[in-house]
């Protein structure tokens, strides 16, 4: 006989009350849900694709038309000129990673934007040569940082620096990271670090990290995949390098769209350093000259590398809009009731059923939306489980379902509803 949750009756009091009082509410209506047995699912999985935008077909409509009735001309004549499209996403972006306009762009994607950045910011000397990143990393990730180590001819065996877990730990402390970047010292080249973890959901003190790889001389990179949208960033202020991410999880730009990149101001007018070259990121007043001598442009324009992919785009204007108009402390404070209503639910439901416990940092500030709970057996059937009663969470070998109530259209109801339903699934495989 599977029983509710004692505390369920307050699990839904304190839903009821906080969703009345939720000044984003109505931003929910500005997005598509999936349909599970006639009624919206409970979507928690905007860490990995984010929902569509009601605007984004009117968006993608709109340069349509403009390329049926204009063809070449659109570059200019379209209501949204193609030829500069892309400097529309220099502001919102700006003001959501705390940069300058000229310190962000939209190109590309993630992994092809990791890259081009390492091209330039990774250049290892025989003294100089180390990478550290911390263990688990999304493989991508380390399939890049590797590559980029054997081009330059070294060994990831000797080079690549995983700083892992104490025993009994699931996350790091920033203690720890820094105290590898200081064991290891002018042999560190680069430190390339996640903004938030994709599997623990641990968001890193990115300030205090980038101070220590500064301070042994090393370069400080970010992949803020999980964290662009969910979490507060002020990379001109912290000082990092360069960064990259992707926009299709809590950005709602839909999949595989365009990703980007920050370099830092300070090396705006660097010409002198090696990148990977293309036409777009030729300086403007010269780039229609088809000349041989490629001059970069000012800032991190400078690393285009191709003409805007307008169609690529198209879900990011559409989803920027939304978060401008949310504002993002708001949507940070829900994010924060939101993931803490859980965190607290989890707990309760958590208590009778030990083999499952939720390894993401308690305190708000090192982590963002996301919840990452780890299964000692049945994870992987509590996840199909909860995804049959249209509880759209993701599984994450071995053993983790990742929750994450992103605060533009989850309610606190829904919060409730995987809480109840964890509840009753848990009560099967005990
Ligand atoms: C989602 C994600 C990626 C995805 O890379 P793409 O190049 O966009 O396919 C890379 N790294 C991390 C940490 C991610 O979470």
């Amino acid at each position: 006989m599977k029983t509710q949750h004692p505390n369920s009756a307050r699990w839904n009091q304190r839903a009821t009350e906080l969703d009345a009082a939720d000044t984003l509410s109505t931003f929910r209506q500005q997005f598509s849900l999936p349909q599970h047995d006639g009624a919206d699912v409970v979507y928690m999985c905007g860490n990995s694709l984010g929902l569509q935008p009601a605007r984004t077909q009117e968006y993608f409509e709109q340069e349509l038309k403009d390329w049926r009735g204009l063809a070449v001309d659109g570059h200019f004549k379209a209501r949204n000129p193609w030829y500069s499209y892309h400097r529309w996403f220099a502001e919102p972006l700006a003001r959501l990673v705390g940069a300058k306009p000229h310190e962000v762009v939209a190109m590309n994607s993630l992994t092809v934007n990791l890259h081009l950045a390492m091209v330039s910011f990774y250049r290892p000397t025989s003294v100089r040569s180390k990478i550290i990143i911390a263990g688990h990393e999304f493989p991508s990730d380390r399939y890049a940082v590797e590559s980029q180590i054997r081009v330059h001819g070294f060994e990831p065996a000797d080079t690549l620096i995983e700083v892992q877990p104490l025993p009994g730990q699931s996350t790091l402390t920033t203690e720890q990271i820094c105290a590898a970047i200081a064991e290891h010292g002018d042999s560190v080249a680069l430190v390339m670090l996640s903004g938030v973890h994709f599997y623990t959901g641990q968001r890193f003190e990115m300030q205090t990290i980038a101070s220590c790889a500064t301070s042994v001389g090393a370069h400080i990179g970010l992949d803020l995949a999980h964290a662009i949208g969910n979490v507060e960033l002020k990379l001109h202020d912290w000082g990092i390098d360069f960064a990259v991410w992707c926009s299709y999880k809590y950005l709602n730009s839909g999949p595989g769209a365009v990703g980007g990149m920050f370099v830092h101001e300070k090396y705006a007018e660097r010409p002198d350093l090696p990148r990977f070259a293309g036409w777009w990121g030729n300086e403007e007043s010269t780039r229609f000259l088809m000349q041989h001598d490629f001059t970069p442009s000012y800032g991190v324009d400078g690393w285009q590398l191709s003409n805007a992919p307008v169609m690529n785009m198209v879900g990011l204007r559409a989803s920027l809009e939304l978060f401008d108009a949310a504002g993002f402390p708001a949507l940070c404070d829900k994010r924060n009731a939101l993931t803490g209503l859980l965190h607290e639910i989890l707990m309760d439901v958590f208590e009778a059923h030990p083999w499952a416990k939720v390894i993401t940092p308690a305190d708000p500030s090192q982590r963002g939306a996301q919840l990452s709970v780890q299964f000692e057996h049945d994870g992987r059937a509590v996840f199909e489980a909860l995804i049959a009663r249209g509880i759209i969470v993701d599984w994450r070998t071995p053993d983790v379902i990742r929750i994450s109530p992103a605060p533009l259209y989850v309610r606190f109801a829904d919060v409730v509803r995987v809480g109840e339903a964890l509840n009753a699934i848990l009560q099967e495989f005990s």
